[in-house]
């Protein structure tokens, strides 16, 4: 069996791959090793086949004994540990959730439901490094994927409302902790019969202002407010989010889609887990709703189509609706009033799930079974 490290396992993207994982019976077709940035020598998750200590995921020497390395570690962590393991001639396939190799030569972003082709052909030209893609990206192209198919879109606008597990354990935390702090602030008053909204408010607003409001992780308040920027300043009033959302989508869709053209803005929004996203797309052509409806729900396993009627809505096309599923939702279709071939959409995915450990985990697999 497959020698398999995994690094950054007990974090957000980690843990849902471990989940996901033990679900499918994955750990019984891999010899499993748990590696750590931070806990070496203690317990290993109590895994078939693993080694029952935690190994030290910046030894070179220990990582190059793996066929298979799958890291949710981070961007930094890859960056000084891919490049080592390649100067040591490691000859291993490496799976990553981390961007910073998403766009070199030398990777794959994988998605396979929709890339399988350029997954297949890569890995038979020797291709070992694999990259899950951009969290949004991967669940806007699952939603519109039966667009996508008949080669539809010109052009998607992608103004998108992500949750604080996007950030990470940490900043999850950090959104309910500041949830707690503002409750706190105002309690007194909530809890008069008559109380004053005004002053709830005031309360409320004073303590997001204070200097001693949990605010470590995102630096500003996300409870009770939101913060339209995600990721780092790119100069020209662009967000890295926003720049991976153009260039990562044209890189799944290369080889076996005509190419679109994607922006938007990109906003944090205090959701505990997944990502939402208001889509405007500029169809090539008219296409009548029945049949943009009936291309969108029957283009994979996971798409769900919810009528854009208001009762559906408020109860399937939510972040509470979809947390925890391989559900993509996808909603609020309607002809806009703007100009020709404009519709609308809203789409809804756990973005830990299809947005970041599935991907990992049916690549995971693929390297598998090939060799079965
Ligand atoms: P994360 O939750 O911050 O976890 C990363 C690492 O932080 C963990 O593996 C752990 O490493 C360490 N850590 C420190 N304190 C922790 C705590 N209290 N609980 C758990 N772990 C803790 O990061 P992530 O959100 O999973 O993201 C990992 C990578 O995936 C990033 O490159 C990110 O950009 C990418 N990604 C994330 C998402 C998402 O929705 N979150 C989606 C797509 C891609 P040690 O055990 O070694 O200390």
């Amino acid at each position: 069996m497959k020698k398999v490290g995994f690094v950054g396992w007990r974090g957000m993207v980690g843990s849902v791959l471990v989940d996901r994982m033990k679900e499918e019976n994955d750990f019984n077709n891999i010899n499993s090793f748990f590696f750590t940035t931070s806990q070496v020598g203690m317990m290993a998750p109590k895994i078939s086949n693993v080694d029952n200590v935690l190994l030290d995921a910046y030894s070179v020497k220990a990582l190059s004994k793996m066929d298979i390395i799958l890291s949710c570690q981070g961007g930094d962590y890859t960056e000084k540990v891919y490049l080592a393991l390649k100067k040591e001639n490691w000859e291993g396939h490496w799976i990553d959730a981390a961007s910073s190799l998403r766009m070199a030569d030398e990777s794959v972003i994988v998605l396979d439901p929709i890339n399988e082709s350029t997954i297949n052909n890569a890995l038979n030209n020797g291709i070992k490094t694999w990259v899950g893609g951009n969290c949004t990206v991967s669940l806007m192209l699952l939603a519109i994927h039966g667009l996508l198919k008949v080669g539809a879109i010109e052009w998607v606008s992608s103004m998108t409302y992500q949750a604080a597990s996007g950030a990470g354990a940490n900043n999850m935390k950090e959104l309910l902790v500041q949830m707690g702090e503002l409750y706190s602030s105002a309690e007194s008053e909530i809890k008069k019969t008559n109380f004053s909204i005004l002053n709830i408010d005031k309360m409320a607003l004073n303590k997001m202002h204070s200097s001693d409001f949990s605010k470590e992780n995102f630096q500003v308040p996300l409870a009770g407010n939101l913060i339209p920027w995600i990721d780092q300043d790119l100069g020209e009033g662009l967000s890295k989010e926003e720049w991976k959302g153009q260039l990562e989508t044209n890189k799944i869709l290369m080889n076996d889609y005509e190419k679109i053209h994607v922006d938007g803005l990109c906003t944090r929004i205090g959701s505990m887990r997944s990502h939402s996203q208001a889509l405007t797309i500029k169809l090539k052509k008219h296409y009548e709703l029945t049949e943009i409806n009936d291309l969108i729900k029957s283009a994979n396993n996971w798409v769900k189509l919810v009528p854009n009627k208001k009762e559906s809505t408020i109860h399937n096309l939510t972040p509470a609706a979809v947390s925890g599923s391989l559900d993509i939702a996808i909603g609020r279709i309607r002809r806009l009033a703007l100009g020709d071939n404009l519709i609308s959409a809203f789409t809804v995915g756990d973005q830990l799930l299809w947005g970041a450990a599935e991907p990992l985990r049916r690549m995971l697999q693929i390297l598998i079974n090939k060799d079965k």
